[in-house]
């Protein structure tokens, strides 16, 4: 039978990857869906995103001869995390990313074999870029959504959760506004453009002070979270996101360090190979303080040209306007840069010697940096700061079972209440996995809490 005053089975709270991806399979399953999007347009960070997705044993890995398995991709999430993940949602990911990442590209995503790389520190190529970015895997979900006659109302931003007497979540509030339903999806996104969650959430961010800035929508406000804990769910996941490079003077997005530049810590001494992926590179820096500069001489500085990576800041006469306005340090000598920097005088000299000792025989014997080196030996020398910084996404959420299912405090499941994408908090662990390891997992999860919040509506209607 059913149950005529509730005016849907499911409601998904977002329109991101996740909650696109939820409604899309809850209405395959048979479920009446609304999609309730608090801005004008639906997409959030999803839309600004590479929409790159981390997946293991695909078709596309098939077609340039990657042999992949989900258990290998299990055991490299959890060696990278030192096992300080949880293990049964990360298994699910696995488990599923293959088979969903089919059908996202049935959907009509293009996946191109040319897109397929090692997007994090391992070697096996795991990530799938698509076409059209992450812009296009909204427009493609939100058209399955409309065809499926899903409705979505925008700038409806969600401010309650309707509980029954059981406790289980039977609803939803707009202000006066209010909607019944069977079961509801959190699909809000992350917290990344409200400074007040980064301080509580987010430590390491909120310590980089005025150079932080945030790159996704403006959406990402935490609500999820703040309607997650109005009901009970428990928030997991502190002070874990993913903190990009930056030098502060500029809010152009440049991931990949330039070779021809030495990182050095407080000490003078050179901790990374700054080639290093950008997903483990804030987190080195972070080991060493929060803070690093970046040194590199006239030559490089000359010669520092646009490339498919660097186009932004990292260029020759950028530099030179910000050493000119005094944003980057300049020196005469190795000795009086540190002394400008604030770092080790003897330490950066010796650093740098041995450094050019090494370009010089054609290897960094010490952190095996690939590319062309270039030696630091053409004054003026050049120092600038720079802090991980740039907040791509956040990880601290709500906690959730395997079954996308939000848990409470006695991890057992709040009846009525499904979370995906961003806003869940017990996936990522301190390093992120690599490139598509954020959306890939708004995407499967999105998935499964719209498979599983259907069926869970419509077992209440028997
Ligand atoms: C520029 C950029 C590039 C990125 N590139 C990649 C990449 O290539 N690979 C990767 O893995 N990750 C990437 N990421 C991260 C990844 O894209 C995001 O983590 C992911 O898209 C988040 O999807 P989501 O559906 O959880 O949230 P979102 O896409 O942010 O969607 C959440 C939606 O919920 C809405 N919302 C919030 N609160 C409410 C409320 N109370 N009521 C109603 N609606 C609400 C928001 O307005 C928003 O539209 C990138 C992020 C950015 C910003």
């Amino acid at each position: 039978m059913r149950f005529m005053d509730r005016d849907y089975d499911v409601i998904v709270i977002g329109s991101g990857a996740a909650g696109l991806a939820a409604a899309v399979a809850a209405a395959d399953a048979g479920a009446s869906v609304l999609v309730c999007e608090g801005d004008t347009r639906v997409g959030g960070s999803s839309r600004l995103s590479g929409g790159h997705f981390y997946a293991a044993g695909t078709s596309v890995q098939q077609e340039v001869g990657v042999e992949d398995t989900a258990d290998a991709m299990f055991e490299h999430y959890m060696t990278l995390n030192q096992w300080l993940v949880d293990p049964a949602v990360v298994r699910k990911y696995c488990d599923l990313s293959a088979p969903t990442f089919e059908w996202l590209k049935n959907l009509g995503v293009n996946f191109p074999k040319e897109g397929v790389y090692p997007s994090g520190v391992g070697s096996t190529p795991r990530g799938h870029q698509p076409e059209g970015s992450g812009e296009e895997v909204v427009n493609v979900l939100d058209g399955h959504r409309s065809h499926k006659g899903v409705e979505l109302v925008l700038n409806a931003r969600v401010t309650g959760l309707i509980t029954d007497d059981d406790g289980r979540v039977t609803g939803i509030e707009i202000g006066e506004d209010r909607a019944t339903c069977g079961a509801v999806i959190l699909a809000t996104g992350g917290f990344g453009a409200n400074p007040d969650m980064i301080e509580k959430y987010y430590p390491q961010a909120a310590a980089t002070g005025d150079w932080r800035w945030y790159i996704g929508s403006e959406g990402a406000q935490g609500d999820g979270i703040t309607l997650g804990e109005s009901v009970g769910a428990v928030v997991d996941g502190h002070d874990r996101g993913l903190l990009l490079v930056t030098p502060g003077f500029s809010h152009d997005l440049e991931v990949i360090l330039p070779p021809w530049l030495i990182l050095v810590n407080k000490e003078g001494r050179r901790f990374t190979n700054e080639s290093a992926p950008y997903t483990v590179l804030g987190g080195l820096i972070q080991h060493e303080g929060g803070a690093a500069w970046a040194v590199f001489d006239e030559r490089a500085r000359a010669a520092a040209k646009p490339s498919p990576v660097s186009q932004a800041y990292w260029v020759a006469d950028v530099l030179q306007q910000k050493a000119d306005e005094g944003r980057i340090c300049r020196a005469d000598t190795l000795e009086a840069l540190a002394g400008q920097l604030g770092v080790n005088g003897q330490g950066l000299t010796g650093t740098i010697e041995k450094y050019n000792t090494d370009v010089a025989a054609g290897s960094d014997s010490s952190f095996f940096k690939q590319g062309t080196l270039t030696t630091i030996t053409e004054p003026p020398f050049y120092g600038v700061e720079v802090r991980p910084a740039i907040v791509c996404w956040t990880g601290t959420g709500v906690r959730v079972n395997a079954d996308t299912c939000v848990v409470n405090e006695s991890e057992r499941a709040i009846p009525g209440l499904f979370a995906a994408g961003e806003t869940i908090g017990n996936l990522h662990g301190d390093r992120y996995i690599g490139g598509g390891g954020s959306f890939g997992p708004c995407i499967v999860f999105g998935k499964l809490a719209g498979e599983n919040a259907a069926r869970y509506a419509k077992s209440l209607n028997t």
